[in-house]
């Protein structure tokens, strides 16, 4: 089974990936991994996406898209979940031809749907215990809401990480997945067109349930 998966930043996507990927033995590929990977390993692709790279440059899509192809087809074999990409409307067009030349099949797409003060108040919430990173503490979530300033596990100290709390650069990565004309969520919506007409199928969760009735609903819809 092939599925990609759209979530914002702060609605969980990535710990929903690790939580359903066991179940039917799926690759777990992220984005940040692909790069890293190829470039790691040297690979031709990846030796041309390190030039734009260490310039400050984009990867283009002819590099990026090739190497999504690559990796998904080493690591996928026995099935792919594929996360943080694409991350617009084009490469979304282009990952799906080259799905389509590999002779590869997207069976679903899930998108995890979070307003975007909700999403943007989840990750600027996130506290961690400074005794078990395990211990989850987040300020707006009332399921895991700290002891007063305290570990609602161990009551330990809290701190927050300083990318959390750069609220510009959260305001950037979701000014990019919010924009449905050429942006992320203009990605999704190209597949949501397609499964319109029956070329994949489409779900869509509620992503202000708890992680666990989240997990949940997307495993009743999974076969
Ligand atoms: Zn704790």
């Amino acid at each position: 089974m092939n599925i990609l998966m759209f979530g914002p930043n702060g609605s969980g996507k990535g710990t929903q990936g690790s939580l359903i990927k066991g179940k039917y033995n799926l690759a777990h590929i992220e984005s940040g991994g692909i790069f890293r990977e190829h470039i790691g390993q040297g690979t031709e692709l990846g030796k041309k996406a390190k030039e734009y790279i260490d310039r400050g440059d984009l990867v283009p899509d002819d590099v990026t898209i090739p190497m999504v192809l690559e990796t998904l087809k080493d690591k996928g074999k026995d099935g792919w979940l594929l996360d943080g990409f694409p991350r617009n409307m084009v490469q979304a067009q282009k990952l799906w031809e080259a799905l389509q030349e590999a002779g590869m099949k997207l069976d679903y797409v899930v998108e995890i749907l979070l307003p975007r003060e909700t999403a943007k108040n989840r990750i600027m919430g996130r506290r961690l215990c400074v005794n078990d990173p395990n211990h989850p503490n987040n300020i707006f979530i009332d399921a895991i809401k700290p002891n007063g300033d305290k570990c609602r596990v161990c009551g330990g100290d809290l701190k927050s990480r300083a990318d959390d709390q750069d609220e510009g650069a959260i305001n950037k990565r979701h000014d990019i997945y919010y924009d449905t004309t050429t942006g992320t969520l203009a990605a999704a919506y190209f597949y949501k067109d397609l499964a319109a007409k029956g070329q994949t199928k489409y779900i869509e969760l509620n992503g202000e349930g708890s992680i666990d009735s989240i997990k949940q609903t997307l495993l009743n819809q999974l076969p």
